[in-house]
């Protein structure tokens, strides 16, 4: 079947026309990459890099001090044909329709890497949380959940945490979806707190993920854990729980950034004494046993792991050729640039790509959704198995497409995701 891509011979959606330079621009600068390996599916591209739906919404809510703000708010379903929509809810001042429409593309191919049943999904609101009462959060996190309400739901699209997003949030968008719904849907997000059908082991998945595959890619270029120097950009739930899970390896965490500073200490900080400092202070800024370095020299650390988890586009063009790293583990969505991804392969520092890397939280997000499905609850070893399974099956299979095609892992997995979801847009067909 060839493509005639509409009737007035326009090759993309408007909406797509005057911004492919941001997030979305790198999504479609990726699929464009592995479009050659694709054979036959190939002719279903086109459907990768169209979002299927894309929702903005106003979110009005009362200020404490009486005023009404306003506060714009998106939630995108990049495809579904391989399942309900997945993916996280972003509040942050910077948020835009592009990052959110590439965030749920990369949230398909994740969730086709891993072989997990969904399509990709994501939503965000351009607000800085920080600067809102518990009671405004509340009410903001309500109404957007509201406005969204026509478009999600366990069967259609379950949101889940990003940054600036807790389990207090989720909670919160779980009764409003319910009291809208008229019944208790516990399945509408995943990332809940445990007494409202959340799972054990959740919060720890994402960066037991990146450690996981991290610890797997390893043992493939003769890099020993034991001893080996990291240094971490973002220290929220992802990188805090790397850097944890790492340095209970033995390895030293030896730099840590967050939006507060970058601290460093050669001989390896004391990670759960700066988990504690963070917990209480927001910020690595003030952690009394280490040095503090400009923010712009953490890119020069001495490091043999280099763990992004923060936001996107980190490593680029202009600071690609600095790191000294021999291994990245994209704990972040996004942080790497194509044009960093070219420099990174040139010198032969190996990057697991967030799609591979970063795929544990949603992981574990499918597990508490099947559990809330069956209202019946998993142990925490099981699902730490289980997940510790679906993490090495995933990179050996991405890890053997990589080394067959002579590609970067991040090509290898796109490759893996993007036939599963074509193959399954073929089986399903167009309607009508
Ligand atoms: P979080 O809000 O818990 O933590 C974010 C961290 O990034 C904080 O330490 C913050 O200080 C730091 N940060 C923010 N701006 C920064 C800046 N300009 N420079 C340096 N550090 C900065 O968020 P999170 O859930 O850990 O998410 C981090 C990344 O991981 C995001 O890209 C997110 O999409 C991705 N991710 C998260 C999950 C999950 O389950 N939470 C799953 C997959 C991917």
């Amino acid at each position: 079947m060839s493509q005639v891509l509409n009737p007035y011979g326009h090759t993309i959606p408007s909406y797509l026309e005057s911004d492919n330079l941001g997030p979305w621009g790198i999504y479609l600068q990726q699929v464009d990459r592995v479009i050659p390996y694709l054979g036959d599916l190939a002719r279903w591209a086109e459907t990768l890099k169209r979002p299927k739906r894309i929702l903005v919404v106003d979110v009005p809510i009362q200020l404490d001090n009486g005023t009404v703000a306003h506060f714009e708010g998106y939630r995108v379903q990049h495809n579904t044909s391989r399942g309900p929509g997945k993916g996280g809810v972003r509040f942050h001042q910077d948020v835009t329709l592009s990052e959110v429409m590439a965030l749920s593309a990369w949230m398909s191919i994740k969730n086709a890497a891993v072989n997990v049943p969904y399509g990709g999904a994501k939503g965000g609101v351009r607000v800085d949380p920080k600067t809102l009462s518990r009671g405004e959060l509340e009410r903001m996190t309500r109404r957007y959940t509201s406005e969204i309400g026509i478009i999600i739901g366990p069967n259609k699209d379950i949101p889940a945490p990003d940054v600036n997003t807790n389990e207090q949030i989720m909670a919160w968008m779980m009764d409003t979806y319910s009291m809208n719904e008229g019944s208790t849907s516990t399945g509408v997000v995943t990332g809940k707190p445990l007494d409202l059908g959340g799972s054990l082991g959740r919060r720890e998945a994402t960066g037991r993920g990146v450690f996981t595959v991290g610890a797997e890619a390893a043992t493939h270029i003769g890099l020993e854990i034991d001893g080996s120097k990291i240094a971490v950009q973002g220290f929220g739930n992802v990188g805090g729980i790397a850097a944890r899970l790492f340095s209970q390896a033995g390895a030293l965490i030896v730099a840590v950034q967050d939006h507060g500073g970058t601290i460093y200490r050669e001989n390896g900080l004391d990670v759960p004494a700066l988990l504690a400092h963070v917990a209480t202070h927001g910020s690595v800024a003030g952690f009394p046993q280490a040095e503090v370095l400009a923010d712009d020299v953490f890119w020069d650390v001495d490091c043999d792991i280099l763990i992004p988890a923060a936001l996107e586009q980190q490593i680029t063009a202009a600071n690609a050729g600095r790191i000294r790293a021999r291994m990245i583990i994209e704990g972040a969505n996004g942080p790497t640039t194509p044009q960093a991804d070219d420099i990174l392969k040139e010198r032969n520092v190996l990057v697991l790509p967030d799609v591979i890397a970063n795929a544990g939280g949603v992981t574990v997000s499918y597990f508490e959704w099947v559990q809330d499905f069956s209202s019946y609850f998993w142990s925490e070893e099981e699902i730490n198995a289980r997940l510790v399974h679906i993490m090495k099956e995933a990179f050996a299979g991405v890890w053997h497409v990589a080394q067959h095609h002579k590609v970067s892992l991040r090509t290898a997995t796109f490759i893996v995701a993007c036939k599963r979801i074509l193959h399954a847009r073929e089986l399903r067909g167009l309607y009508p």
